[in-house]
């Protein structure tokens, strides 16, 4: 037998986790800094769910309800979907992890894709489960890659609807042709940050296909349009069997007073929503288009960010331009963790931060 270790070790694989990168917030100017790292919308909340926020200030001794029943009430009648079929959780981050943890074990395999979002892959992990990465398509999910990948040791397939940091999404019609072409103990996750964003008569979030089967699950979060990163609050909404077990294995109070009274207010502010809604519209075309005139590659993206390409072409690199951008005040995000070091990813900002990102970024592809 092996001699005990002289200090506790944690199981395996968890030490081969690399540890996700958040987007970073400092930036290497002195002026004003533009931070368009994270994805978090120029509008802020709504005022209502700040005025929710404040009010809990009175009460901080008090557990909150554990069940959160009038958020999930209140999603319940936004949507049209049962309040028992819907879990909230500290941020949608937190709903994933459960969801891994309730169904990976050690050898059983996880399917993501090749640019997917990095939280499936430490959830995985952090679960001893196995990463399995399927390629994508011209940056966009390729279903036939994903169904290649099943193994009889699949249990979880990840889907990011659009996905982060690409900014595509497939038809609702390639997500059924993928749910159709899994077994059917395998569990399908929509993972939906970005759909109130998207602008496509094609795309669905997944309601229909998690109320029609037993096996799949969608995530949604208020961190990105409803504008409450900083309180960690996300929702999911799954079949009987898949929400009793996440309640089986989440913390009992695992979302805060305060995110559950802000969900509350910001979901009822349809007004801040659209206005939210309108300011990507008119911005997200705007900024897509001026940086395509510049000799960067820009992915058509339906969310809140585009994915940026510094091609070889134009002999400038991706990480030049973060230290110039930086160097001017303006945060974006590297995606190299994602396979993608060619690329920076741009949130789209306030009106002055784009117009003034955009200029930086000529400045950048026309200095010599
Ligand atoms: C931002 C994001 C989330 C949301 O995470 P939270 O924990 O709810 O803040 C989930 N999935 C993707 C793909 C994202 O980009």
């Amino acid at each position: 037998m092996n001699a005990p270790s002289p200090r506790p070790v944690p199981r395996p694989g968890v030490m081969s986790i690399e540890a996700y990168v958040p987007g970073k917030s400092a930036a290497a100017s002195t002026g004003k800094i533009y931070k368009l790292s994270s994805n978090e919308t120029p509008l802020g909340p709504s005022p209502h769910a700040v005025d929710a926020f404040k009010v809990v200030t009175e009460k901080l001794e008090l557990y909150p309800d554990g069940s959160a029943t009038q958020l999930r009430d209140t999603i319940g009648a936004r949507y049209g979907l049962d309040p028992n079929r819907i879990v909230c959780g500290a941020g949608s981050d937190e709903l994933l992890s459960l969801i891994t943890n309730a169904y990976i074990g050690p050898g059983d395999e996880g399917i993501y894709t090749e640019h997917g979002f990095l939280v499936y892959k430490i959830a995985l992990q952090a679960a001893g489960g196995t990463p399995v990465v399927a390629k994508e398509k011209n940056f966009q999910t390729d279903v036939n890659a994903i169904l290649n990948c099943v193994t009889p040791r699949t249990k979880i397939v990840y889907l990011a609807n659009p996905n982060n940091p690409t900014g595509t999404y497939i038809s609702f019609d390639e997500v059924k042709r993928l749910h159709a072409g899994l077994p059917s103990h395998v569990v399908l996750v929509l993972d939906a940050a970005y759909a109130e964003y998207v602008r496509k008569n094609d795309y669905a979030s997944g309601i229909e296909l998690v109320s029609t089967n037993e096996n799949v699950v969608m995530t949604r979060t208020f961190s990105k349009i409803y504008g409450l990163a900083l309180l960690r609050l996300g929702w999911c909404y799954g079949p009987a069997g898949i929400i009793d077990a996440l309640n089986r294995i989440r913390g009992p109070f695992n979302v805060s007073g305060p995110a559950l009274e802000a969900g509350i207010a910001a979901l009822k502010d349809e007004d801040h929503l659209s206005k939210a809604l309108a300011h990507n519209d008119k911005w997200l075309p705007w900024i897509e288009s001026e940086i395509s005139k510049l000799g960067i590659r820009v992915t058509p993206s339906v969310c809140n960010f585009l994915l940026l390409h510094f091609l070889k072409t134009a002999g400038k690199t991706a990480k030049d331009a973060d230290a110039f951008l930086s160097s001017h005040g303006f945060i974006l995000r590297g995606v190299g963790a994602y396979g993608l070091p060619d690329c920076l990813r741009l949130t789209i900002g306030t009106e002055e931060a784009n117009k003034k990102v955009v200029d930086c970024l000529k400045q950048f592809m026309t200095r010599s």
